[in-house]
């Protein structure tokens, strides 16, 4: 579809939070939005119609996507096989390709080394016999990862010592033969950044600033965009983007995940579709990525990713904090996924905006006292501080 008829309509598998910001997002530009989950109370249902089923479910999905214009996800682990069944005749974006190649840690870090984007060493590994080989080779520390379906530090096991290769083995050797196993070398890296863009079906391009992050246990906990970063590094996470999106033949919005040794980027992950890292887009660029992905798969023009003043997103799990006293501090917006609280689940996030560095770190401050959450604000506040 090159040009967009009035209700245009946008089938998204997948029914969490992703779905439901680009659910909102797609009202204002006439598209309609219907959600494919396995649960009935998805939260993508609250703002746009759901329907259910298991995500292997080929007929399921093809009767779902039957009257839907374009196919996009929220979650990347469709099996592949389901998303070329619907892609025989229907427009799917992002492609089977792209999916494949994200959902397998193992094709995606030498997909990333075929296009000359760096990444830690690391190593295939099928055997116990295979971990002791790669660890004399990679050295430690190190980590090792299933292959698939790991998410927010999920499915890893980091280790120092070359004895506790056993406890490694014992932890995932089991998924040896049903996910396969990754071995990395442990980056000490400076600061964890990722870079967000969008490819548009004329193969146009834009990403927005550097983003800096923060995690906690593995999960996301705080960014800050645009991150401080030099024009080269900027450059280097600007060009990895272009190389992958190109080689892809991406279309919509995706992250790569980077980290800064230093002396360059080495890219960890990246995830085919709108990303946690992201959120702070909405207030703090001059298009979200959650319109701009909307646009992009239903191929219309790309809106401008320029930032708008300086942005700070604070991921919230399990229980929310109190919304009036958040929002009681200027520069603070609030999104409640309407999610049932769970621990560590993620339910909502706020993202304070600023015109400037200094206006931030004192909303931040403030936000930091009025939520009891001064220790999630404090690495972002040094970081500001050290300009
Ligand atoms: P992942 O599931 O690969 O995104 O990993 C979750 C988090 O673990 C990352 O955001 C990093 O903080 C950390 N991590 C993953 N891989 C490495 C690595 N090779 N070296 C250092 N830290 C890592």
């Amino acid at each position: 579809m090159s040009t967009m008829r009035s209700h245009a309509q946008l089938g998204v598998i997948g029914g969490g939070q992703l779905a439901r910001m680009m659910a909102l997002a797609a009202r204002p530009l006439g598209v309609d939005v219907e959600v494919y989950d396995p649960s009935a109370d998805a939260c993508a249902g609250h703002v746009a119609a759901l329907s259910c089923g298991a995500f292997d479910d080929v007929v399921a999905l093809a009767s779902f996507a039957a009257d839907r214009d374009v196919i996009t996800f929220d979650f990347e682990n469709v099996p592949a096989a389901s998303v070329e069944a619907l892609a025989r005749d229907r427009a799917v974006h992002p492609g089977a390709v792209a999916l494949a190649t994200a959902q397998d840690r193992l094709h995606e870090k030498r997909s990333f080394n075929a296009l000359g984007i760096s990444t830690a060493a690391f190593a295939d590994i099928a055997s116990r016999a295979e971990l002791d080989a790669a660890v004399a080779q990679l050295g430690l520390p190190a980590i090792l990862k299933t292959r698939r379906l790991g998410y927010d530090g999920k499915g890893q096991f980091r280790f120092r010592r070359p004895e506790d290769a056993e406890a490694a083995w014992s932890a995932l050797g089991d998924q040896a033969s049903l996910s396969g196993l990754i071995l990395e070398a442990f980056v000490p890296f400076q600061r964890e950044l990722s870079v967000i863009a969008v490819r548009g079906r004329n193969g146009s391009f834009a990403s927005w600033p550097l983003v800096q992050n923060w995690h906690v246990d593995g999960v996301l906990s705080a960014s800050l965009a645009p991150a401080k970063v030099s024009a080269a590094v900027q450059q280097q996470a600007l060009d990895y983007a272009q190389r992958l999106a190109a080689s892809l033949d991406y279309v919509g919005v995706f992250a790569l995940e980077l980290f800064d040794s230093g002396d360059r980027l080495l890219a960890n992950e990246m995830a085919p579709r709108v990303h946690n890292s992201g959120h702070w887009t909405i207030e703090g660029a001059e298009t979200s990525q959650f319109e701009n992905h909307v646009r992009a798969v239903l191929g219309l023009p790309l809106g401008d990713t320029r930032a708008v003043g300086h942005a700070c997103m604070l991921n919230f799990l399990g229980d929310l904090p109190d919304a009036a006293a958040a929002l009681a501090v200027p520069g603070v917006h609030w999104h409640d996924y309407g999610k049932a609280p769970r621990a560590g689940r993620k339910t909502g996030h706020v993202t304070v905006r600023a015109d400037d560095i200094d206006g931030l770190i004192v909303a931040l401050e403030a936000l930091g006292r009025a939520l009891h959450r001064e220790a999630q604000v404090a690495p972002v506040i040094e970081q500001l501080r050290g300009r």
